[in-house]
């Protein structure tokens, strides 16, 4: 096992993650800062999100998957607040390193960037604990960023994709259960697909929005606080994808979908009005489905069943501490 110098990680990352068109870097990696520009008719975003290992993923899994994750879970709140990806930063920690470890990562986390026209600008390595740590700086448009806390009384709550694979997949993992039939569930956990290309046409008309990380029902409520509102969702309108129901009674597939973690899907609220207009535009070009599955309501979570009926919880939502 060949073990990789600070000098040598950082020259392979930079190669990797090259400089693309119309970025404003005046400064890339290698100096003490980075140095960029913003047109005056943008606003800066910046998102934050550090993966450890145990935590955010299990020790063991392959080295490409976690360099896609580290990007991926800052590319994804990028595109819940609808601004456009330019700039990464990576703090990159490891005990130590090999060569063809180094090199898998590596391709995950560049072949992700390169696909979103984001590049590597700067960071900081060090021989520690594993955990990797990304800064994302985007643009959008003065005052076209979408907040969580701006859904609307009558506003049409969806979702994009499917909920709860992810979950799934990170479950079978753990207890290391993997067959051909349990292939896609298990990509959907170690390569999730930020939705970008979805965000541009949600952000258009879209009055808040947020993405899908902590599980469908924890991350609706905190759209619910920020925006000081309720919501009623139909459990039976939950996108639940063909893998889950087949392997597990209905009740148990849509506990997964609401609590589940890890699905970076999209949840965003539609004014009625604009429901005509957004799923024309939303439909124009090749994007992953999208499903209505409630309406923001005066307050409350109210969860109701086939009937209508009030549907009753049972389990919790996934919480960190
Ligand atoms: P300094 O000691 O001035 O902080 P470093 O030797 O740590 O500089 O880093 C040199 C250059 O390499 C800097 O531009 C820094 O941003 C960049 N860099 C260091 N580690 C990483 C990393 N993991 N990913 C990307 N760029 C990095
Ligand atoms: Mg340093």
């Amino acid at each position: 096992m060949t073990s990789v110098s600070e000098i040598e990680i950082i020259d392979a990352l930079k190669l990797k993650t090259f400089d693309h068109h119309y970025q404003n870097i005046i400064q890339g990696i290698g100096d003490d800062g980075a140095i960029t520009s913003i047109d005056p008719d943008y606003h800066l975003v910046t998102t934050t999100d550090a993966i450890s290992e145990g935590v955010h993923y299990p020790k063991g899994i392959e080295a490409k998957a976690i360099g896609h994750r580290c990007l991926a879970v800052n590319l994804s709140d990028m595109a819940a607040m609808g601004a456009k990806p330019l700039w990464a930063s990576l703090v990159f920690s490891r005990p130590s390193i090999d060569q063809l470890w180094l090199e898998q990562f590596i391709s995950g986390f560049s072949e992700l960037a390169n696909k979103n026209n984001v590049t590597l600008i700067g960071g900081d390595t060090i021989s520690g604990p594993e955990l990797f740590s990304v800064t994302l700086q985007g643009i959008v448009p003065k005052n076209k960023s979408i907040r969580r806390s701006t859904a609307k009384i009558g506003n049409l709550v969806y979702v994009t994709g499917f909920l709860g694979n992810a979950s799934q997949g990170l479950k079978i993992i753990q207890e290391d259960r993997q067959n051909s039939s349990s292939e896609q569930l298990i990509q959907d956990f170690l390569y999730p697909n930020p939705r970008l290309k979805e965000s541009r046409a949600i952000s258009q008309f879209a009055t808040s929005m947020i993405d899908i990380s902590d599980g469908f029902y924890s991350d609706l409520q905190k759209v619910m606080k920020a925006s000081n509102v309720g919501a009623e969702i139909k459990i039976s309108d939950l996108p639940i994808s063909e893998s889950l129901p087949n392997k597990m009674p209905r009740v148990d597939a849509v506990n997964v979908a609401r609590f589940g973690g890890d699905d970076y899907e999209l949840c965003f609220t539609i004014p009625r009005e604009f429901k005509k207009d957004f799923l024309e535009e939303y439909q124009s070009t090749d994007r992953i489905g999208i499903t209505c599955v409630g309406e923001i309501k005066e307050k409350n979570l109210l969860l109701l069943d086939d009937n209508n009926k009030e549907f009753k919880l049972s389990g919790r939502a996934f919480e960190r501490f």
